[in-house]
């Protein structure tokens, strides 16, 4: 990496850091696992945001081309959240924690710093929840694209590898919940 952007990635790391991050790592993307069973997940409506959502399942498009897009990238940066919850059936602390991500995510994706790192991509937890009801249900196009945000899920990545690629612990403990955003570059040398 070139000293110019190991000092982004030092800026980046600290903005992350600054607003609620608890853990950054470097990582290689080939060292994380990808697979189209993510979408087989999606497709289960679990968290009942396939078809809700422009940056969710279908709309974001097919995942062997968002993966290959995310193959695209050489390098890595994890931001983990971990919050704290009151009990196992805290949902809205679980609510609160899926924002907080995605809020982190964007504030690096629109971040000064961030645009001098060259082409980059960044990835949030679950569903955009920028606004309380995405475009997509009116058969509208998207008004704040810089505010949204896909999720590593939806381009098929598995979060588990990711903590692992980064010597990050996947889970945290009991009454926690983690999440992950991943901001992909290539490194200059
Ligand atoms: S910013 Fe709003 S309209 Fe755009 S994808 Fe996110 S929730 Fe949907």
């Amino acid at each position: 990496m070139d000293e110019n952007q190991e000092k982004i990635i030092e800026e980046l790391k600290d903005l992350a850091i600054e607003n609620e991050a608890s853990n950054v790592a470097l990582i290689k993307i080939d060292d994380i696992r990808f697979s189209s069973e993510f979408r087989d997940i999606c497709e289960t409506k679990t968290c009942g945001a396939y078809g809700t959502n422009w940056m969710c399942p279908p709309y974001i498009g097919d995942i062997h081309k968002l993966m290959l897009k995310a193959q695209s990238f050489k390098d890595g940066l994890i931001i983990q959240t971990i919050d704290h919850l009151e009990d196992s059936f805290d949902i809205q602390g679980m609510l609160n924690a899926g924002k907080t991500i995605n809020n982190l995510a964007r504030k690096l994706k629109n971040s000064h710093i961030i645009k001098k790192l060259g082409e980059i991509m960044v990835l949030g937890s679950g569903a955009c929840g920028y606004c309380k009801k995405c475009s997509v249900l009116n058969n509208a196009s998207c008004p704040f694209p810089n505010m949204a945000v896909s999720s590593i899920e939806a381009y098929g990545i598995d979060a588990s590898s990711l903590a692992k690629a980064g010597n990050l612990n996947y889970i945290n403990g009991q009454n926690t919940v983690t999440y992950y955003s991943l901001i992909l570059f290539n490194q200059r040398k």
